[in-house]
């Protein structure tokens, strides 16, 4: 597979955030979110063998624990990446896959926990989100709204009652895009209109630089 970096770290945008957490970051994304703060990811990596990267984890995280398969656009290495999650899972870790939705997720194995990061309109990725993949989100499956604006709020909430997300999946999560819109903002806003989402920041820009790669 084509790998950026695996490296340990917090789970900083899920309900798991907070807890330690090693990611395995692939290579490539076929979207271009204007605000995508992943762009190295785009292209490059090295390759690396499913045993060397079951190694690398392992080395990393010896007695268990999360590993999160992310990107860029995982899903576009399916072909790896699938066996890789069911290496993983088989060697007792916890698995999330964080994916844009875009890609199929039919093949993802059920016990893979799915964060799926829908785009908002102000991504410039809106609508990429496959509606085919409604049936493959389950209880422990979380969807994520990043949101740049009250539109992007409005629209959010919006597709959440048009697909009952909330009752679908394990949570649903409501982010702002850092450094666009006020957090505030978002929360009153949710709780005005008690919205059954959960909200949360992206714990790692608090912690470290912003900008900062591999953490
Ligand atoms: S899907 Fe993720 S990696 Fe791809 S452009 Fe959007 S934010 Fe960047």
């Amino acid at each position: 597979m084509q790998i950026i970096e695996i490296y340990k770290s917090l789970q900083g945008e899920s309900s798991y955030a907070g807890l330690p957490c090693i990611f395995v970051r692939l290579a490539g994304c076929n979207l271009r979110c204007v605000w995508c703060d992943s762009e190295y990811t785009f292209t490059g990596g090295k390759r690396m063998r499913l045993d060397d990267i079951e190694q690398e984890v392992h080395r990393l995280l010896p007695d268990g624990g999360l590993v999160e398969i992310t990107g860029g656009e995982p899903l576009l290495q399916e072909r790896e990446a699938v066996p890789l999650m069911d290496r993983l899972l088989g060697a007792g870790y916890t698995v999330l896959l964080e994916t844009s939705g875009e890609q199929p997720l039919e093949r993802v194995p059920p016990q893979v926990v799915k964060i799926v990061d829908v785009k908002c309109p102000d991504s410039g990725e809106a609508d990429t989100f496959n509606l085919e993949n409604l049936k493959w989100l389950g209880p422990r499956d979380e969807v994520k709204f990043v949101i740049g604006s009250r539109g992007d709020y409005e629209w959010s909430v919006a597709r959440m009652a048009e697909h009952q997300l909330a009752r679908r999946c394990g949570a649903v999560l409501f982010s702002p895009v850092f450094g666009r819109i006020e957090p505030r903002l978002i929360v009153e806003w949710m709780l005005a209109d008690k919205v059954e989402a959960r909200f949360q920041l992206q714990m790692h820009k608090f912690i470290w630089d912003p900008a900062a790669k591999g953490v």
